[in-house]
């Protein structure tokens, strides 16, 4: 009987997996995951206090959700984690844009290829030149 119990649980978990909509950020699918796992916890919870599974049964699937909610959590965290390491860059590079609007050209157009480089940098993105640093010409 604990069988028929446990495949519609499992089963709930899976449509809701598959119906993921695409433009969804992997940090708010994992947490839309925990939620689903969370859900089906209480479920489980409810069916057990209603007689519904033995207490074998319950215990396993118990720590079927509970196991796969902490490498949820441990999923988001890396996430997480990830989207503000990329924060960071994100911040760096338009600081570097917005420096880049105050700079001459020749601090970000190679003078040996002519590449225009999309930051200023040192050494030429195209050919390794250097850029700045260099003899000022006039
Ligand atoms: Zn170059």
């Amino acid at each position: 009987m604990a069988v028929f119990v446990a495949m519609p649980l499992l089963a709930r978990k899976g449509a809701a997996t598959s119906r993921l909509p695409v433009d969804v950020t992997p940090l708010a699918d994992l947490k839309r995951r925990r939620l689903v796992v969370y859900e089906n916890l209480k479920d489980l919870e409810f069916e057990y206090q209603a007689g519904k599974i033995a207490a074998q049964d319950y215990q396993s699937l118990k720590q079927n959700y509970l196991g796969e909610a902490a490498s949820l959590m441990a999923a988001s965290q890396e996430a997480e984690h990830l989207k503000e390491a990329d924060a960071v860059l994100e911040r760096e590079i338009a600081a570097r844009r917005a420096l880049r609007k105050n700079l001459p050209p020749q601090d970000y157009v190679c003078p040996h290829c002519g590449f225009e480089n999309p930051l200023p940098v040192k050494f030429c993105g195209e050919c390794g030149a250097r850029i700045t640093d260099r003899p000022s010409i006039t």
